[in-house]
């Protein structure tokens, strides 16, 4: 068993530093932060700062900072599964559970769709028409790198990229990057691929810009699928944390 991925957004985007950490330090307030004796190091004067704001905490002492589920890994001395199963308990949140097989099989998942991501990335540098496209419109080569922005052309090379990497094509189907098995073409030729990632990190599907005029839909999501629940995803999202 391991704990379902939307049980790990939801602790890591619903719960405050706060919350947790008051029940562990008594917590002073100083302006819109607050402050304690820092519980990893020693000390007379509090140098420990919690962000309710930011949602992290920091100390100014020993250099420490983290998450809600940092600090309770840190504090009790516990493993990331572990911490999140505490503070699931103590915020009356129910966490999901999915057996190791289908732990197993999102990991695959994961893994095809960085590969993937890669793949679009690579023929973005190597494609004047798309680069060309983006600097039209201001989008910086930094912006580039940072979301991880590629591009599917509109001829037959993802299909002979992934039949001379021996890549299984329904596991492409199901992660929604081809239509099926017979497909000539991924779902996304001819766009400007922007990968959608949840709040771990991990891509779980991709937004396609039609760079062609005559293309419909202008824009185009993946589809619901195992790992990408469209509910719980914002696009953006993980690269706003910092
Ligand atoms: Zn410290």
């Amino acid at each position: 068993m391991a704990i379902a991925p939307e049980s790990i957004d939801e602790i890591k985007s619903q719960v405050n530093v706060y919350d947790v950490i008051s029940q562990y330090l008594p917590l002073e307030k100083v302006g819109s932060s607050y402050r304690a004796l820092c519980p990893f190091h020693p000390e007379k004067t509090p140098s420990f700062y919690v962000s309710p704001q930011k949602n992290i905490w920091k100390c100014f002492g020993c250099g420490k900072s983290g998450s809600a589920i940092t600090f309770v890994m840190e504090y009790e001395g516990l493993s990331f599964s572990e911490a999140l199963i505490k503070i699931a308990e103590k915020q009356g949140i129910k966490l999901k559970f999915i057996g190791k097989d289908k732990f197993q099989e999102n990991k695959k998942y994961y893994q095809l769709l960085e590969l993937v991501s890669k793949f679009y990335q690579q023929q973005l540098r190597t494609s004047p028409k798309a680069r060309k496209y983006l600097s039209e419109r201001n989008i910086l080569p930094s912006t580039i790198d940072k979301f991880n922005i590629g591009y599917s052309p509109e001829d037959d090379s993802f299909i002979k990229w992934i039949e001379k990497n021996n890549i299984n094509k329904e596991d492409l189907v199901k992660i929604g990057v081809i239509s099926s098995v017979e497909s000539k073409k991924d779902k996304f030729s001819g766009r400007i691929i922007f990968p959608i990632k949840n709040l771990q990190g991990k891509i779980v599907g991709f937004g396609g810009r039609s760079i062609e005029p005559h293309k419909s839909p202008k824009y185009l999501n993946s589809p619901e699928t195992q790992i990408y629940k469209k509910s719980e995803i914002l696009y953006g999202l993980y690269e706003s944390k910092d």
